[in-house]
């Protein structure tokens, strides 16, 4: 059984169609990538898994529960941001812990799992620095604690590298690739870099105008572009 399925998902502002009718199925242990232009609908697409944002048409469904009016936190996801959204006024520990504060976990059991988190993410030295004190790859390191934490069915990442320099660009992509691997985490993860999509992709989609114009292995993608939206945008350099 599908972990996250989305069933011909439609979104509309007022009169303006966004997403056409979006089929995916994410299995348990799946990272999928969808990838494509500004503008195209990813954050969209995910503001609806994660309850942000309703849904004009179709269903979404975590685990197998239809969860299209359950309020964000009632569903069984954690979104890693790209302004990483982190609280100013509280330490890192405060930040990775306050999700679980939220949900009324136990204070040793929110203390075990911030402490298990900031070990995999090499976080331990800087569990009580502000945000501020911290660089920006550090900063996305919480980001990403703070979802670890909740130990969510499904995570969701919406261009969570794209405010970081070109360098650590890189050398967050192959640490997100060996958590992925260590946590062997079930993700839903959007990003305009096709390079990130190849690296990081399961199964990837490439979005075009709220249509996921193909979905598929990233070499199946890259060797057998099924419209030529996709070869452009696949082709071009990043
Ligand atoms: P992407 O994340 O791929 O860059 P978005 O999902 O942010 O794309 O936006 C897709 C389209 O939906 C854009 O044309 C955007 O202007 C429009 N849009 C997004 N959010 C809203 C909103 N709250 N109200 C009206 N239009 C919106
Ligand atoms: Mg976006």
């Amino acid at each position: 059984m599908a972990t996250l399925t989305l069933e011909h998902v439609k979104k509309s502002f007022g009169e303006t169609k966004v997403i056409h009718g979006v089929d995916i199925d994410v299995a348990d242990g799946e990272f999928i990538v969808i990838v494509g232009p500004s503008g195209c609908g990813k954050s969209t697409l995910l503001r609806m898994v994660a309850g942000l944002e309703g849904v004009s048409e179709g269903e979404i469904c975590i685990g197998g529960d239809r969860v299209n009016e359950k309020e964000p936190m009632a569903r069984d996801i954690a979104m890693v941001f790209q302004n990483y959204a982190l609280y100013p006024h509280m330490s890192v520990a405060e930040n990775m812990g306050y999700g679980l504060k939220i949900a009324k976990t136990p204070k040793p059991e929110i203390a075990t799992r911030v402490q298990e988190a900031a070990k995999l993410l090499q976080l331990e030295p800087y569990l009580k620095r502000r945000p501020r004190e911290l660089s920006g790859g550090q900063r996305q390191r919480v980001a990403m604690g703070r979802a670890i934490v909740r130990r969510p069915a499904v995570f969701l990442f919406d261009e969570p590298l794209s405010n970081l320099d070109a360098k650590l660009r890189v050398q967050m992509r192959l640490e997100i690739k060996q958590l992925q691997r260590k946590l062997g985490v079930t993700a839903l993860y959007v990003t305009h870099d096709q390079v990130e999509a190849m690296t990081l992709a399961d199964r990837m989609i490439v979005m075009n105008a709220g249509v996921a114009d193909q979905i598929g292995a990233p070499l199946d993608v890259y060797a057998d572009p099924e419209t030529a939206f996709v070869a452009g945008f696949i082709g071009s350099p990043p």
